[in-house]
């Protein structure tokens, strides 16, 4: 076996001993008989398996009791029109700010729904920043203000919040969910695809405060609506059961390495490794405004194309793979999620060394 350094955006490295406890459950789950993908969502195995899971999300993201935790299917882009649909029914309004690829598709979605003010966007340098705003220029009737709070694509975060008041700020953390600590409470809805931090693709995270149920649009299909899933506990319909299942995993996986802080300290340590580098390199550098970096997605760049795409070959040849930017930025993404090791960041970075070294 020879297990590479996956450097993917999403879907993306998950931890080793969770894959190995995932293999030796594989057959049998506890005592069951079976698989937890052969189990009926009903039983009491699977029951146990979902309720654990929520749990976890509760424990570890420190969810205050007044929000719903739920496992939906449907990624992270059926959440661009879930949101609209039932958040958007009183005024028909949201704000928002285009800080990149997935910012734009949640905004062109809404707008089937909404009359969606854009406040800001960074369009004008590749969202290689977060644009400051001016609380002036928000709606004050707005249903909600739409954030995409790590932008997977251009490697920028948010790392201060807009002050939205009252109005219910939504987030999307796909690519960032259990990196760092977050306060829930600041925010009416938060949600992630698990394919990025949490496990495989198919389970889509939603965190949502329990005021914004309930007030779906009459076009919302039942499938679409919070107040279905809020009240049958995420099992109206099938879930992904198997993606439920690894999740709770990698969350107790998580929870074993100390819990979100301990793991944010550690995600902090990676980024500084290789970011201390992009700084002080005479052929790589980031791209993105130094206050609006991520701590999952780096994105660099050689200013010369052909040597990108040497540095991608040769690395790939070395194991550390999908290194390659999005198209529109060029370059090089390196995502180092929670599963990536220290050690698999270091030894990019010596690898980078060597290279730069060597294309002098
Ligand atoms: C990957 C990603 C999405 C899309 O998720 P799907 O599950 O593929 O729909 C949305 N937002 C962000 C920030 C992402 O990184």
């Amino acid at each position: 076996m020879s297990r590479v350094y996956n450097f993917s955006a999403g879907p993306s490295m998950l931890p080793e001993e969770v894959l190995a406890k995932a293999q030796k459950e594989m057959l049998e789950y506890g005592q069951s008989g079976m698989s937890v993908m052969e189990m009926s969502h009903r039983s009491k195995d699977f029951e146990e398996i979902i309720e654990g899971c929520e749990a976890l999300v509760r424990e570890l993201m420190h969810v205050p009791d007044n929000y719903k935790v739920l496992f939906l299917q449907g990624g992270g882009s059926s959440q661009f029109a879930m949101i609209p649909m039932n958040l958007g029914n009183k005024n028909k309004k949201c704000d928002t700010v285009i800080t990149g690829q997935w910012a734009k598709k949640a905004t062109a979605e809404a707008e089937r729904y909404l009359k969606v003010n854009i406040i800001a966007s960074s369009a004008d340098k590749t969202f290689s920043y977060i644009p400051k705003l001016d609380n002036s220029t928000f709606s004050k009737d707005a249903d909600y203000f739409y954030i995409c709070m790590n932008n997977t694509i251009y490697g920028t975060k948010w790392n201060t919040l807009p002050d939205t008041g009252n109005i219910p700020l939504v987030a999307d953390i796909s690519s960032m969910v259990m990196s760092e600590e977050i306060d829930v409470s600041k925010f009416g809805l938060l949600f992630a695809g698990a394919q990025k931090n949490l496990g495989p693709a198919g389970v889509t995270l939603v965190i949502i405060r329990d005021d914004l149920i309930g007030n779906a649009m009459d076009i919302c299909p039942t499938m679409f609506n919070y107040q279905i899933h809020a009240d049958n506990k995420s099992l109206y319909n099938t879930p992904p059961t198997y993606g439920i299942y690894i999740m709770k995993l990698v969350m107790e996986w998580i929870k074993e390495k100390g819990g979100v802080a301990a793991v944010q300290k550690i995600n902090e340590k990676k980024a500084a490794i290789l970011y201390d580098y992009l700084d002080s390199s005479k052929l790589f550098r980031g791209t993105v405004a130094k206050e609006d970096r991520s701590l999952m997605n780096v994105p660099f760049v050689t200013d010369d194309d052909e040597l990108n795409a040497k540095f991608i070959k040769e690395a790939k040849e070395a194991g550390f793979v999908n290194l390659k930017g999005h198209r529109t930025v060029g370059g090089m993404r390196a995502s180092i999620y929670n599963a990536m090791p220290v050690e698999g960041v270091e030894k990019l970075v010596a690898f980078m060394k060597k290279f730069e070294d060597e294309n002098k």
